[in-house]
């Protein structure tokens, strides 16, 4: 691959599988309250620790060919998955936007890597990224990145907070039972903190879209859910509201609409406002 910039952007890349590494780890300890420094780095399968090298963000994993050093265990392919793309994602990130603001941005990817890994395993999202996660939010637009501002941050936060908790609310009235989890009402939150209420409402309705796809193939590839899918030909709220009844984490989509806004927030500001 040709880098254009050459050094930083070969920074950027490995930073971001650094990164990709450490949010992996975390999305494994977190839940489970292993404490994110120590131990260092071990293998989930035999427990026993990594060595230095064979730590190394998307080369080992490679070189390994996937399985344990001391075990021969696979390791979870998401795990370079998760290195390569925050890695991608930060080269993207350096050469598109001025430092600071591509920094901000790749926050916010971090994140929702590890609340996704998260949601996936666990289907729930910790409050202990997304509560802090709006505040770093609001302060890094504020800092860095204008052209989504202090004021849209702020509006975001509250409206992705806000209004999915009421939909929640009122689907729980209206239903009897609770349809959105309270981390996805936080998650949103984070996201508008980060990227303004635009991005608010983009990363609800196209999280929505993709949740909706998601929920089909998963019940068409026997997965359990709690109701029937959607209608494919059916209209956006109803296959809003049946993502809500299926044991799908929402989590995810949301938080692949969210990176999607993130990376190419002035592409679609400038598709929306062309028409
Ligand atoms: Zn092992």
């Amino acid at each position: 691959m040709e880098l254009p910039s050459g050094v930083g952007a070969a920074l950027a890349f490995v930073l971001g599988a650094v990164v990709g590494s450490f949010a992996n780890s975390i999305a494994y300890r977190l839940p489970r309250d292993i404490s994110i420094v120590s131990p260092r780095s071990f293998c989930e399968s035999c427990e026993r620790a990594i060595p230095f090298w064979a730590n190394i963000p998307i080369l080992a994993y490679i070189g390994l060919r996937g399985r344990c050093l001391m075990c021969g265990a696979a390791i979870p392919l998401r795990h370079f998955m998760t290195e390569f793309g925050l890695a991608i994602i930060a080269l993207f990130l350096y050469l598109s936007f001025p430092l600071g603001d591509a920094g901000a941005r790749f926050v916010l990817c971090a994140a929702l890597f590890v609340v996704a890994l998260i949601d996936y395993d666990w289907r729930l999202i910790p409050n202990l990224v997304t509560f802090p996660g709006m505040l770093v939010g609001l302060v890094l637009v504020a800092l860095f990145v204008p052209e989504v501002g202090w004021k849209s941050s702020l509006i975001g936060i509250i409206a992705g907070g806000g209004v999915l908790f009421l939909t929640g609310y009122l689907y729980e009235l209206l239903r009897g039972r609770e349809g959105v989890g309270m981390g996805d009402v936080w998650l949103l939150g984070m996201v508008g903190g980060f990227l303004g209420w635009p991005g608010v409402i983009f990363t609800l309705f196209f999280g929505s879209m993709l949740g909706a796809v998601g929920g089909i193939i998963f019940a068409l590839t026997g997965g359990k859910t709690a109701a029937p899918v959607a209608d494919p030909a059916g209209d956006q709220v109803e296959a809003d509201s049946s993502i809500l009844q299926t044991t799908v984490p929402f989590g995810p989509f949301l938080a692949v609409a969210a990176g999607i806004f993130a990376l190419f927030q002035p592409q679609l500001a400038r598709w929306y406002l062309g028409g």
